[in-house]
Parts: structure tokens; C-alpha cells; sequence
């Protein structure tokens, strides 16, 4: 059988979703995706393509701190918690600004000057200005630490005649006192006291000992209550801020709830707010929140830092701007998607690491994965011919490979199969581009064969079928290392010639070199 000659059927034509005829991204504008390869490979450009779609996607977003929220306009009641959350923010900072200015005022020109830092309510890490902040400090070496306290030998006495001190004598115990303040929970302030030659009397060191100790008790059940209630809510207090002004704004009507909590990303349902002159929210929405957390950022930047529209920019990042280079690389991909008419998630908008794009299912249920549902013969027949097409859409005309394309990341929705979670999709000439399509290549090809769809090409042949080229070998290890031997000659082009080669290639012939 011809695969190529399957690839040449038409994609599913769906007039799709009514709301998406009045939607101003619904009918993709076939200008702006006519550009050359040296355009799309331009940084530069990239940046200013998302600066214009941020521009036109969220222009209130940006102002609810201020308009809606200051105004009283567009407020958006049954959010009271939101609301309440708020305007406490508003609050914090006007108290701590009022903080400053006492601070300023008492310290003048004062060398000696007193902090109100532990007074303040929004502290560094809850505010919008802490991006670029230092993660973790080196606090092990202390200058300010003191030396340890000279103490009394066993025999209870120093000195000699009436130079006698005795360990009851009221400055040594006093100095001693205040050393044991160390011993005290890191948390528990004691000021600069230890560094001074300050003597506390047994009593007052009783009195602060015993109220250190209620004060970790109390600190320790506070952390709890945290953690815990971060558990429940899945994201931390800036990510749902973030969520929170998206409601206030009036975007989104309500966050219903979470679909689903991944190792990489946690997604909620909400329904869409009020649409504006110029857009039309989706009446469904999911939000996809990028998780920040170091570990699953080191899982995942093999997949960016090779792919050279991010290359540049990675190297200078923090992690916590890498996490929002994934959120960033998924709406771009999911644009690229649209515009070529595949069947995934339209995007919304798109706020640091939170990206909100239109829901795929119905009534807050989301889509069944293509392996939690069951087909039938039929179905499962159409569904196949209609990935092999999406492969080749994808590979051809969006210039991606999905990277981690499975039956995981394919929903069942309206009759047809529709892609999703592309944060990692890369461009075929990404070093390791090919290996990626030939992995997604062997999901697709064993889900449909054990699915019981005859006519499924076997992974090799599914692979020359979307990627045009014409690797011969019969067996696995062979066909893999034929994969390797295209990818390096294209770094060794790289090296050279400073440029990527095209791997596009029309109806099977070998691939075009773009020189
Ligand atoms: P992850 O990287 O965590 O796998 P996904 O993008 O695959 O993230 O999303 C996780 C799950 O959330 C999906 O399996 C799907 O059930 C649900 N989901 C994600 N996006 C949407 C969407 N636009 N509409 C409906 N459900 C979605
Ligand atoms: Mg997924």
C-alpha cells in the first residue's frame, strides 16, 4: 500500500465550534503564516510576533491591577474569595509602602539603621518583582557570628582571692544566657544581641526560652496548614493570583476545578467570561499550568535547549523562565497547529507560566484519552488515517514533531482525534528530531496495530511515510542508526555551513537540502 498515497487524503473538514466563526483567531489569517524559512528561523522575529499576540490577546489583563479592580467596573461578584484576596494584596502593599516611609523617616542619615523588614507584609517572594530573585542563598557562613563564650572549668571557680568568680556570678551568667539563645529555632528572631556583650538575667532568658518554643509549635502547624492546603489547590499563591486576576478581569467566568495534576503540568477547567470588542473567549476553557519545580525542568531541557528558537535565550535564563519558555513554546506550537487546521486546543491567552486555551469535551468533562476509549472497528480505522494525516500536517506544513505523541496525548472528541500537549514538540532538524518522530512513530503504530486497524504501517514505514524520506533498512537498529547518521549530517552542516538543512520533502522524494 502506497502511504503516501493515504497521506494525500483530505484532512477531516469540520466546520468546527460556531463560536470559534465569530472568534477573531478561528478563521486563521493565511497571510501571516506565509513566510520564508529564514523567517521563521529569526529570533527576532519570534519575539516580536509573541509581543503582537500578547499585545492583542490581554491588554486587560495587564490593567486589572489598576482599572477594573480600583474602578469597581466589571467586578465580578461571585468570586468573592478572589476579590477578598485582592484587595488584601492592595491592602499589604499600601501598608508596607506606609512601613518605608516610617522607616525612611526615622533612620534619616543615621549610620546605625533600623529594618521594618520582618514588619512588612508582602515579602520579596509574594511579589510580582521577585522574577529575577536569587532561588537559594548561601547563609552557612555567618560574619556576624559570635565567638563561643569563654566558660567556667568544673571546679565551679576562676580567679584567684577576691578576684573569685564563681558560675552563679551574675555577668558570666548573664553572657552565658545569651549565648544559649543560639540554641533557639533559626526562625525565632533574637537580634544582634549574641554578637554583644549582652547579659540577660536567668529570668528574662526563662520568659524568652518558653515563648521561643510556643512560637515554634505555632510556626510548625502554620507550615502545615500550608503545605497542605497547597496540596489541595495544586498550585502555589502567585500562580493563583494569576488565575484570579484572569476572573477578575472578567476573561474567565469561574475555575471550576482540576482535570488533571501531571508530573509536569496541573490543568483546570474553567468556563469562559465575557467576550470583548475584539475577541471571543471560548465558553470552555483549560488552563495549563507549568509546574516550576527544579527537577522536572531538568527533565525536560534536552528538548529545549537544542532547539534553536529558544537556544540563545536558554542559556541566560533561571529556571523559573525556562518553566515559562515551556508555556511559551506550547502556545507557539499549538498556533502553528491551527493555522495548518489540525484538530487541538486553540489558544487563548498566555500569562508567564499559565496557558488558557479552549477545552476540548463538554459540560466540565474533559475528552477521553484515545486509550480510555472504545471504538469502534470503524472508528478506530478513521481514527488511525486521520493521525497518519495529522503526522504528515505536523511534520510538513507546521514544521514539528510532536515528541511525545501517544494515545495519551490524543483526545476522542466530536468523532475525530485531536492533539494535545506540544510544550515539547520540536522542529525536525532539532538534533534530535528525527529519534523523536521515530519514537512517536512506534506508539502510533503499536496502539493502532494492537488496536486491531490492519492496514497500520509498522513504525519504519510510518516514519518514511510522514518524514518523506526513504530509509531502507528492514529491522530496527539498523533504521535507528541511518536516523543518527541524518541528524549528524545535519549538526556537521550546522557546524560548518552555520545553517540547518530542510527536512521537508515532497511526496517521498529524498530531502531537500536548502542551499
Ligand atoms: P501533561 O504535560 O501534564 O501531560 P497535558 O497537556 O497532556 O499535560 O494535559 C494533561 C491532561 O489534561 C490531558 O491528558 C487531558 O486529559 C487534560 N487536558 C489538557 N489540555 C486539555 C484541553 N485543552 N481540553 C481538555 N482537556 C485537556
Ligand atoms: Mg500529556
Amino acid at each position: 500500500m502506497d502511504p503516501v498515497g493515504v497521506a494525500a487524503a483530505p484532512p477531516e473538514a469540520g466546520p468546527g465550534p460556531a463560536w470559534r466563526n465569530k472568534c477573531p483567531w478561528g478563521a486563521p489569517n493565511p497571510t501571516s503564516i506565509s513566510c520564508s524559512l529564514a523567517d521563521v528561523m529569526s529570533e527576532q522575529l519570534a519575539k516580536e510576533l509573541q509581543l503582537e499576540e500578547e499585545n492583542a490577546a490581554f491588554p486587560e489583563v495587564v490593567a486589572v491591577a489598576e482599572g477594573p479592580f480600583i474602578t469597581g467596573e466589571n467586578i465580578d461578584t461571585s468570586s468573592d474569595l478572589m476579590l477578598a484576596q485582592m484587595l488584601q494584596m492592595e491592602f499589604d502593599r499600601e501598608y508596607d509602602a506606609q512601613l518605608r516611609r516610617e522607616e525612611k523617616k526615622i533612620n534619616g542619615d543615621s549610620k546605625v539603621s533600623i529594618s521594618f523588614e520582618n514588619y512588612r507584609k508582602v515579602h520579596p517572594y509574594d511579589s510580582d518583582s521577585s522574577e529575577d530573585e536569587v532561588d537559594w542563598q548561601d547563609t552557612r557562613h555567618d560574619p556576624y557570628r559570635a565567638d563561643k563564650p569563654t566558660t567556667t572549668p568544673r571546679k565551679g571557680f576562676i580567679g584567684k582571692g577576691k578576684d573569685i568568680t564563681t558560675k552563679h556570678d551574675e555577668v558570666v551568667c548573664g553572657r552565658k544566657n545569651t549565648a544559649r539563645m543560639e540554641n533557639f529555632a533559626p526562625e525565632f528572631q533574637v537580634g544582634d544581641g549574641i554578637g554583644m556583650d549582652l547579659k540577660l538575667s536567668n529570668q528574662v532568658f526563662n520568659a524568652l526560652k518558653q515563648h521561643a518554643y510556643s512560637e515554634e509549635r505555632r510556626s510548625a502547624r502554620l507550615h502545615e496548614k500550608k503545605e497542605h492546603s497547597t496540596a489541595e489547590k495544586a498550585v502555589d499563591p502567585k500562580t493563583r493570583l494569576l488565575m484570579y486576576k484572569m476572573v477578575n478581569s472578567g476573561m474567565l467566568e469561574t475555575i471550576t476545578g482540576c482535570i488533571s495534576t501531571g508530573k509536569e503540568s496541573v490543568v483546570f477547567h474553567a468556563y469562559g467570561g465575557n467576550a470583548t470588542e475584539d475577541k471571543v473567549i471560548p465558553p470552555e476553557c483549560a488552563i495549563k499550568v507549568f509546574k516550576t519545580t527544579l527537577n522536572e525542568f531538568k527533565n525536560r531541557d534536552k528538548y529545549i535547549k537544542d532547539d534553536y528558537r529558544f537556544k540563545d535565550r536558554f542559556s541566560k535564563l533561571n529556571p523559573r523562565k525556562i518553566i515559562r519558555m515551556w508555556a511559551e513554546k506550547e502556545m507557539h506550537n499549538l498556533t502553528r497547529m491551527q493555522n495548518a487546521g489540525i484538530p487541538c486546543p486553540e489558544v487563548v491567552i498566555l500569562k508567564k507560566h499559565v496557558l488558557v486555551m479552549s477545552f476540548i469535551g463538554q459540560d466540565q468533562v474533559p475528552a477521553p484519552k484515545l486509550k480510555d476509549v472504545i471504538l469502534s472497528s470503524e472508528d478506530m480505522k478513521k481514527a488511525y488515517y486521520q493521525v497518519l494525516n495529522m503526522m504528515q500536517q505536523l511534520y510538513k506544513e507546521c514544521n514539528l514533531v510532536h515528541a511525545d505523541l501517544s494515545e495519551y496525548n490524543m483526545l476522542w472528541h466530536d468523532g475525530k482525534v485531536w492533539l494535545i500537549d506540544v510544550s515539547q514538540s520540536v522542529e525536525p532538524t532539532h538534533p534530535h528530531g528525527l529519534e523523536f518522530l521515530f519514537r512517536d512513530c512506534r506508539n502510533v503504530s503499536q496502539f493502532f496495530q494492537k488496536g486491531g486497524v490492519a492496514e497500520a504501517l509498522n513504525e519504519r514505514e510510518l516514519f518514511n511515510a510522514v518524514s518523506g524520506f526513504n530509509i531502507t533498512a528492514d529491522n530496527e537498529v539498523d533504521f535507528q542508526a541511518e536516523i543518527e547518521a541524518l541528524e549528524k549530517m545535519n549538526e556537521d552542516h550546522v557546524q560548518n555551513h552555520g545553517k540547518k538543512l530542510s527536512m521537508f520533502s515532497s511526496d517521498g522524494d529524498p530531502p531537500i537540502f536548502d542551499e
